[in-house]
């Protein structure tokens, strides 16, 4: 199954109680594209960045089979920076900067190689851009997976609102879910949320697991409880990567097979934090993978005894 991903590419400037990072590789397409390769082949980018931009990182994407065919370079502009600086529990965070450059104008392109694929993840970005990339694939993917973050609800609402009306499922944070609703009640968020469009939510709650909401259903996966969160940037890219490349891997798009992927995503982003930036997401081995999901099946597995 093909899977198209859209998301920023940057440069990132990282805090946490553990230190602190000059300029590394990160943004949303970059984890999304990284985490799913795991899973799917080709994943075909849609992105831009400046002539600034890490030809090493661009050479280890070929080397992991990540099209970059949709990723347009602006030779004479800045790839898009983002700075973050994370609190003690490492589970809340500030941005400290976020210069659009390249991304301020993007106008996405889609190679002719890239249409007709079956998945679309639109990883955070502009929602008029992730539109956008809706409208020019000749066919409607068979599954839509939106990821967004509380930048857009601010400052680009009613745009966000129309994007979301037109995907399959939705991943957000639980602080984004309550400013989306205005409902402190993920429960009641959720229903809200789910009435603007999308069937599936994914509520993310950060080292407390992510929830599943589809109709009245609910499903919920924790978090691997690890010694050491080195650096949480990229962890919910990383998750919407190894959701949706589980999903296209089975080609199953029903919630018993969500249900998994919420497991192969929360798998993937476990990794994620264990180093800074992207490192820990080059060379992973399925064999890894598979362990990382068995250690979530003995994490929650218990045998009741009905009275
Ligand atoms: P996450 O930790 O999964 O929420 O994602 C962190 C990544 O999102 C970083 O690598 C940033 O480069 C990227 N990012 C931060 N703000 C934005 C934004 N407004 N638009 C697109 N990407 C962003």
């Amino acid at each position: 199954m093909s899977l198209v991903v859209v998301g920023s590419m940057a440069f990132d400037a990282l805090e946490t109680p553990f230190g602190k990072t000059d300029k590394i590789v990160g943004g949303a397409a970059t984890y999304i594209s990284l985490s799913s390769s795991y899973f799917v082949k080709p994943v075909n980018v849609v992105s831009v960045v400046g002539g600034d931009f890490d030809q090493d990182h661009i050479a280890l994407m070929h080397k992991r089979d990540i099209s970059t065919e949709g990723v347009q370079v602006k030779e004479n502009e800045k790839s898009f920076f983002w700075s973050g600086r994370y609190f003690n529990d490492m589970n809340s965070r500030e941005t400290l900067a976020t210069e659009l450059n390249v991304l301020g104008d993007f106008d996405p392109i889609i190679p002719e190689s890239y249409q007709g694929c079956e998945y679309l993840m639109l990883g955070n970005l502009a929602p008029q851009v992730q539109r956008t990339v809706i409208e020019r694939l000749n066919e409607r993917p068979k599954l839509v997976v939106m990821d967004t973050m509380n930048f857009w609800m601010d400052i680009a609402l009613d745009e966000l609102k129309e994007t979301m009306a037109m995907v399959d499922v939705l991943s957000i944070n639980d602080e984004e879910a309550r400013q989306l609703s205005g409902d402190y009640s993920l429960v009641k968020a959720a229903k809200k949320i789910m009435a603007m469009g999308p069937k599936f939510l994914i509520i993310k709650k950060g080292e407390h697991g992510a929830l599943l909401f589809n109709e009245d259903k609910v499903f919920f996966a924790p978090a691997l409880p690890l010694e050491e969160v080195f650096d949480p940037t990229g962890a919910g890219d990383t998750f919407a990567g190894g959701f949706i490349g589980y999903l296209a891997s089975c080609n199953d798009t029903s919630f018993e097979s969500m249900k998994r992927a919420v497991i192969y995503g929360s798998a993937m982003a476990s990794f994620c934090v264990e180093k800074f930036g992207t490192e820990r997401l080059k060379n992973l081995t399925k064999e890894e993978i598979e362990n990382r999901v068995q250690q979530f099946v003995n994490l929650v597995q218990f045998d009741t005894v009905l009275q």
